[in-house]
């Protein structure tokens, strides 16, 4: 099997960049549908509006209902058509994305993304979550095509909320030990190949990132403004960890947050604290060694990640082992492990995790 890295075409970032989209959607095409919340179209829109009249780009703009759902897919892609528009740009944050990545590639169009949040992997890849209209989580959709361009403005993301960054590093610090667990067991990747050195370097420099700068982006977020350790930490949540993750693999730290999910007592936790809480369980699971497992623990501590059971919102046995049921099912990822993986091995991890705060 070949190995195969996958990424988008262009990736953009800094302060004000908003302002440089013209120029960089130009080359795509020039009737665009800009779908977002009314917070990222509100964001967004002087830059978009500025450059847009300097590129001669004419934009209509869509309010997005809020769910990733087929229904929204359907609303993008109907919206497209009767905009005539050769680009779909999304403005907002995960389902957002999601919903116009699908959209677009459904509609044989050009795509672009403006995340508005640095909290997810959804900007650079090739992958869409797909929820009921309930909100429940449904499915993956495979897209197989990337986005054209990703442009992040990191004025915009220091006027996000603290907690949507910090959740975005959980994310990303899972994404080496995931890589590195897909690898050594001979992981199939998102684009269907084996995963490459770049892959695992890329998510490596992610983590290192995240030790490096997390703190500093975190201060600069409290105070709205943008310094360079949050220009890393913004690359490393998008760019790195996008990349990394896609090209290399998810393990038991996603699965995990797979399995929280159908809990409801932890229905109100982040995607990215989920999986901050599942890479620790992952960790003890792996047996990892006690330097590189403190290193992992005291930094989800100090940017604020969960280490214990109640910091996710589970508080009984039941509620957990019905958790690490679901992560545990064949076909879930956390089998990309080298030890077997069972419900008991998985709840086991994280009983020992949340012990950690008892010592
Ligand atoms: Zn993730």
């Amino acid at each position: 099997m070949s190995t195969i890295f996958i990424s988008p075409s262009k990736y953009v970032q800094g302060s004000g960049a908003i302002f440089e989209l013209g120029q960089h959607v130009a080359p795509l095409g020039s009737r665009v549908l800009v779908v977002g919340g009314r917070t990222g179209l509100a964001q967004t829109k002087a830059g978009r509006d500025k450059s847009f009249a300097d590129a001669g780009i004419t934009q209509t703009e869509l309010v997005f209902s809020g769910e990733s759902s087929e229904d929204a897919i359907a609303e993008v892609s109907a919206a497209a058509k009767a905009a005539n528009a050769d680009v779909l740009i999304a403005c907002g944050g995960g389902k957002a994305i999601d919903t116009v990545k699908a959209a677009a590639v459904a509609s044989a169009l050009r795509f672009v993304v403006v995340p508005t949040v640095a909290s997810n992997d959804a900007p650079c890849s090739s992958v869409s979550v797909v929820y009921r209209e309930d909100g429940s989580f449904d499915r993956l959709l495979f897209l197989g095509r990337n986005p054209d361009l990703v442009l992040v403005d990191t004025k915009i993301i220091a006027n996000a909320p603290v907690r949507m960054l910090v959740a975005g590093m959980g994310d990303a610090l899972a994404t080496y030990y995931e890589a590195v667990a897909g690898r050594a067991t001979g992981a199939v990747n998102v684009p269907g190949g084996q995963i490459p050195e770049t892959a695992i370097t890329l998510a490596r420099l992610c983590r290192d990132t995240l030790l490096e700068y997390g703190i500093g982006a975190i201060l600069a977020v409290r105070k709205n403004v943008v310094t360079p350790a949050l220009e890393r930490i913004v690359e490393a949540n998008t760019l790195l960890s996008g990349v990394g993750f896609e090209s290399g693999a998810v393990a038991l730290a996603h699965a995990l947050s797979e399995g929280l999910t159908t809990v409801p007592a932890a229905h109100k936790y982040l995607h990215g604290e989920l999986v901050a809480f599942g890479l620790l369980a992952q960790l003890i699971h792996e047996n990892t060694p006690h330097a590189e497992f403190s290193a992992v623990y005291g930094f989800c501590k100090s940017v604020g990640l969960p280490v214990t059971l109640a910091e996710i919102g589970i508080t009984t046995a039941e509620e957990l082992m019905s958790a690490c049921e679901v992560a545990a099912e064949p076909g879930r990822p956390s089998h990309n492990l080298q030890s077997p993986v069972t419900a008991e091995s998985v709840f086991a991890a994280c009983q020992s995790v949340d012990a950690i705060s008892e010592l």
